[in-house]
């Protein structure tokens, strides 16, 4: 395993690396090497820094995501996505809709005229 690591399987391991692929990828594309070498070799080469930064990113992300989806109460966004005090309105939404009554107003004002407002609500106390 020593001349393992040809220039070949550097450049592939670090374009790989450099895209995002997991480890276990990388390693079964390069074959007869373990996950934990292809993330030492990476290591070495100085390759994984980057890819904490990339994955630090995309979870932000993704929880964020998941946070919506696995959310039962009012979406509406409080601050700005990113900042550390971002969250959602989280308090009870009117069936069917994806907001509290509060933030549906903000949100149908936004959009539209007091009529639409004033429709909405009449169907959703029926
Ligand atoms: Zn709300």
């Amino acid at each position: 395993m020593k001349n393992y690591w040809t220039k070949t399987k550097i450049d592939k391991l670090s374009s790989l690396w450099a895209k995002g692929t997991p480890a276990r990828e990388i390693a079964e594309k390069l074959g007869n090497v373990s996950r934990n070498a292809v993330i030492g070799k990476a290591n070495r080469l100085g390759l994984s820094k980057k890819l904490k930064e990339k994955e630090s990113a995309n979870s932000k992300n993704l929880n964020v995501n998941g946070l919506i989806a696995s959310m039962k109460g009012c979406k509406w966004p409080i601050g700005h996505p990113g900042d550390e005090d971002f969250y959602f309105c989280g308090k009870e939404v009117i069936p069917g809709k994806p907001y509290c009554g509060e933030h549906c107003l903000v949100a149908y004002r936004r959009k539209d005229s007091s009529q639409k407002i004033k429709k909405f609500f009449k169907l959703s106390t029926d």
